[in-house]
């Protein structure tokens, strides 16, 4: 049976990196999807792990390819998601994550409706101008748009499936794998045996 497209959007600074590390560890076998993106490097990120990261013109040749699931141009710089690697975890039944944007997500609602979709919010405006200017790796002026965008993401929570208050990491985590259990005993991924016995 082919796996399922997450789909997981919020705003920066909101945690989804930290509830997916928890989710993740404890379902090993989901799949995060690594984004290429035009963004520099942060400290302590990885190439291959974090991000593909790639510049402007090999950005716009992976668009031109038709390389990407979907792309985003967020806060200065391009972001998207390669298709291959996707389609190709798909196809051995994995489960595969994109924590990506709400723009990137609306391309993935369209293409691949069968996608599961959680939006994951904070539990305020105030903390989440909190936990960006606590981040020591985003600039005051970065900040600040990022908030502003935030505002904006939040209007489109609603045309997701599910919408996740993160007021508490492990709180989230649990939401989270609740819903991925959920899902995967939809009837159309389970099979009933009812063969007999002789
Ligand atoms: P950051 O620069 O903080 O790593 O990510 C900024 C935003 O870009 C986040 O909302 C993140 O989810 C989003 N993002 C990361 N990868 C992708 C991607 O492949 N496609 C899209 N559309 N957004 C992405």
């Amino acid at each position: 049976m082919q796996g399922r497209i997450i789909i997981i959007s919020g705003p920066s600074g909101v945690g989804k990196g930290t509830i997916l590390k928890e989710v993740m560890r404890r379902d090993p076998s989901l799949r995060f999807s690594v984004s290429a993106t035009t963004r520099p490097i942060r400290p302590g990120e990885v190439e291959g792990v974090n991000y593909y990261f790639v510049d402007k013109p090999r950005f716009e040749q992976m668009i031109e390819n038709g390389e990407l699931l979907e792309h985003a141009f967020y806060a200065g710089n391009y972001y998207g998601t390669p298709e291959k690697p996707v389609e190709d975890a798909l196809a051995q039944g994995i489960n595969v994550v994109l924590e990506i944007d709400v723009q990137g997500a609306l391309q993935v609602f369209k293409r691949r409706p069968d996608a599961i979709s959680v939006f994951i919010a904070p539990p305020s405006l105030e903390e989440l101008r909190r936990r960006l200017n606590g981040r020591g790796d985003t600039a005051p002026e970065v900040a600040d748009l990022r908030l502003h965008i935030a505002l904006q993401e939040c209007a489109i929570a609603e045309q997701y499936q599910y919408i996740i208050i993160n007021d508490s990491v492990a709180h989230a985590a649990d939401e989270l794998c609740a819903i991925l259990s959920a899902e995967a005993c939809r009837p159309q991924y389970r099979k009933i045996h009812l063969k007999e016995e002789v």
